[in-house]
């Protein structure tokens, strides 16, 4: 049976569409997909999220594909560019109105004819209205009908640039019609109001007379929409100044994210344009498709920068990065793209020269302002180069302090601490993979200080405190002298620990507590040697898997494994199975989009949904765990179910390696899920140990997700709801499996006492915290500690478990 897919900007149109054609068809269900709206609420449309559909809906017969208007015809046909030639050849994007042409298409694809047949009733679904509605085109207003012209006189300063400008293009895409403009006071010739690139380079100013034609079933209705918006100043007024950064005074209040002092001149990241490499043209589909998935890839990143942006700073902030979004869909670039391509061009350097192109016609023009949107073209462009290439952004230049509005993970695991002296993020929370990587490079941040931040001018000297989250521009003398007092006071505090961080830390009592490292690396595990690490309590092995094109085999994971143990000098390594979704996707491995990432196929959930990745990963740790004692560590466990599949996989991993199981295997799981934690209990018979990941426990406990700013103070690790996911962690376990904390939470030296006071006797921390949590172990004392734990059980909030803290 053909299939149908529908693609809407809004997810909540299509699933109604879906419902109401579903009612009226009356034979055998027919396969629908919907690929609607980048989530719940959020309208767009996403060429991947297509592609995944199509493949869902396609039983062997083919898909008809119905759409909404403007992108997602684009997306469509991206999507369609991304799949195989077989697959492709199966689909119909069909032009038929969507829910007129969804119900015919149902009702007819349940009776079981060809994908042809589908699509022809879909297109011919207007004709019952259009017949009973004969008479109606006589009582239209005048005007209606297939052209219409007007002009307007712009109104707004600087004129119609790239936010203005990316509104009057949305607007006109909203229509069934042609629309083209030009600029009436200088002559220019016409382009059509589709596109981005070539509106904004009309140079059309404050006092400029633009002309407007139409033509199609909607002209007139495009025109007046058109016209409606130049009337409302094209909504800039509803835009918020940004306000001027006062000197002398603190940014605000930021969220402190990782530790220590820094002093420097503020760098804002800038991009680097990626080096073109000399490569061979791999034929048009493919090098196509490239450029298709890097697009998918940079616009689902600028939403997530625009979410993120409309929710702390307003919509009118935000509205900047509709022109980015605009730039990756425009028309024009993209045609001249497939041009380059088509006559032997690989992507990557069509993508380049086609923006370039772009980029020098604003450059071209009179109007410094517009000139200006060059630099925003370049900017795009270069993201979507980086996507095609694999390579890292935020890139600064010369060394300073770091000011960018968010990190992800691959920028920051890219951070040279020689460099960047401090971070500072607009976005972002503390425990975001980003915070965690400077964190473990020792580099000071705060996060979560909002846009402001980023409008501080480059070269501006910027004083910040990473454990208190105190920031100063231009400080004066006297701040200056408190900080540098600051830093001493760490500085001595460190020496005084690092001397004795390699002897193993027990507490006033005797009880000896192992202080490992989180490991995300081999420079990390080196680290972690020197902080004076017990063990790696923590190997994030995804760093292997993320920002490459395809997963690393067996071999290649062996040796690097085996080059953590050897750094660590034969210490116990923790291996976590790939811990992937969530906000550290695979490009390689494509998955649906989901409306909640972090509640969907991520860690475990995404390893048994691949299950090759995880046999190879598992065959890697056994071949290890023949030369150096190695802990297997399950990441996101639910169920008791999923525990038991990896331990047959990992039974199948020893056959497969041939030598017996190696003696120093232990097995163990990582309680990051609110259910597992209290089924401690039954899970306790299928692992050697627990480790509690506080950062994702936090944020499902608190239903506060690690990556909001917004939320960073509700989700603290001390909340008691938390505590008492780990009492119930450690209660279940009854001593007989050892207790472990990896989460951030671990290397806060207040949380210390009241985590070996609940029970726990393993803690995993960023490899320089080590020296500082091994001073924390030997200054608690087990009988008073588990009292404050047993009061902090009972606290109202994190503040006052906080106070209850002897350090
Ligand atoms: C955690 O969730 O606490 C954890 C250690 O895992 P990650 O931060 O890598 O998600
Ligand atoms: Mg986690």
């Amino acid at each position: 049976m053909v299939g149908l897919v529908v693609v809407s900007h809004s997810r909540a149109l299509a699933r109604a569409a879906v419902a109401l054609a579903a009612e009226m068809a009356q034979g055998q269900p027919v396969p629908i997909e919907i690929a609607a709206g980048l989530d719940e609420t959020t309208t767009g449309t996403d060429a991947v999220a297509i592609t995944t559909a199509v493949q869902a809906a396609d039983q062997g017969d083919g898909v008809v594909v119905l759409m909404d208007l403007g992108s997602a015809v684009l997306s469509a046909e991206l999507a369609l560019e991304m799949l195989e030639d077989d697959a492709r050849e199966r689909v119909v994007l069909c032009a038929a109105p969507l829910v007129e042409g969804l119900v015919a298409a149902v009702v007819t694809a349940a009776g079981g004819p060809g994908r042809k047949e589908v699509a022809e009733e879909a297109m011919g679904a207007l004709a019952g209205k259009l017949a009973h509605l004969g008479g109606q085109e006589a009582r239209q207003p005048e005007g209606t009908g297939t052209e219409s012209d007007a002009d307007f006189v712009v109104t707004i300063p600087h004129g119609l640039h790239a936010r203005p400008a990316a509104r009057l293009v949305t607007r006109a895409r909203g229509f069934d019609a042609r629309v083209e403009i030009r600029n009436g006071t200088t002559g220019s010739g016409w382009v059509p109001a589709s596109s981005l690139s070539r509106v904004a380079t009309l140079g059309l100013l404050e006092g400029h007379r633009a002309e407007l034609r139409a033509s199609g079933l909607q002209a007139r209705a495009a025109v007046d929409g058109i016209l409606a918006l130049a009337a409302r100043g094209f909504d800039e007024e509803a835009t918020p100044a940004v306000p001027e950064p006062p000197a002398r005074t603190p940014v605000g209040g930021g969220v402190p994210a990782s530790p220590g002092i820094a002093v420097g001149p503020v760098r804002h990241a800038t991009s680097v344009e990626p080096e073109l490499p000399d490569e061979p043209f791999r034929g048009p589909e493919q090098e196509w498709s490239r450029i298709a998935e890097a697009i998918a890839t940079v616009g689902r990143e600028l939403q997530r920068v625009r979410a993120a942006t409309a929710r702390e700073a307003g919509e009118g902030h935000a509205a900047i990065f509709d022109a980015h979004l605009l730039m990756l869909e425009d028309a024009d670039l993209l045609d001249d793209v497939r041009t380059r391509i088509d006559s032997g061009t690989p992507a990557p350097r069509a993508w380049a020269d086609a923006t370039e192109r772009v980029a020098a016609d604003f450059g071209a023009l009179q109007d410094p302002y517009q000139q200006g949107r060059a630099a925003d073209v370049r900017d795009v462009g270069a993201q979507v180069l980086r996507a095609l290439l694999g390579v890292g952004g935020a890139v600064m230049r010369e060394a300073g302090v770091l000011v960018a509005p968010d990190l992800s993970p691959a920028e920051a695991a890219v951070l040279d601490p020689g460099r960047v002296t401090g971070v500072l993020l607009a976005y972002g929370s503390p425990t975001s993979h980003g915070a965690i990587l400077a964190r473990t490079r020792g580099i000071p941040a705060v996060v979560g200080l909002g846009p402001a931040v980023l409008e501080v001018p480059g070269g501006t000297t910027v004083a910040f405190d990473g454990g208190t989250g105190e920031v100063v521009l231009s400080p004066g003398e006297s701040v200056l002298v408190r900080f540098r007092d600051r830093a001493a006071e760490l500085a001595s505090r460190r020496d005084r620990a690092a001397a004795r961080a390699s002897s193993p830390a027990a507490t006033r009592d005797g009880e000896q507590i192992a202080v490992g490292a989180n490991v995300g690396s081999v420079a990390d595990a080196l680290a972690a040697a020197g902080s004076g690490a017990d063990l790696a309590g923590l190997v994030r092995t995804e760093f292997l898997f993320l920002d490459r094109d395809a997963a690393p085999e067996p071999d290649e994971q062996e040796a690097v494994y085996r080059q953590i143990a050897e750094s660590l000098g034969g210490r116990r390594i923790t291996l976590r199975t790939l811990d992937v979704g969530g906000d550290k996707p695979l490009r390689y491995l494509p998955s649906a989009a989901e409306a909640n990432p972090f509640l969907g196929i991520r860690g475990i959930r995404h390893s048994l949904d691949h299950p090759q990745l995880l046999a190879d990963q598992l065959l890697a740790f056994v071949r290890v765990a023949y030369d150096v004692p190695v802990s297997v560590m399950v990441p996101m466990v639910s169920t008791v179910a999923e525990v038991v599949t990896v331990r047959r996989m990992l039974d199948e991993a020893v056959a497969r390696a041939g030598r017996g199981t190696p003696a120093g295997l232990r097995v163990g799981i990582m309680t990051e899920v609110p259910a597992a934690a209290l089924k401690t209990a039954v899970l306790t018979p299928y692992v050697d140990f627990f480790s509690i990941g506080t950062n994702d426990l936090t944020q499902y406990a608190l239903a506060a997700e690690r990556g909001n700013a917004a939320l960073a103070a509700l989700a603290d690790g001390l909340d008691p709801g938390v505590l008492r996911l780990i009492d119930a962690v450690c209660r279940g376990a009854g001593g007989r499996a050892t207790v472990a904390v990896c989460g951030e939470l671990a290397s806060d030296e207040a949380a210390v006492p009241l985590l070996a006071g609940l029970g726990v006797r393993q803690l995993s921390v960023v490899p320089r915290m080590v020296p500082l949590v091994k001073e924390a172990v030997r200054a608690t004392d087990l009988d008073a500690a588990a009292r404050i734990a047993a009061q902090a059980l009972g606290a109202p909030d994190a503040a006052a478990v906080r106070a209850l803290s002897p350090r």
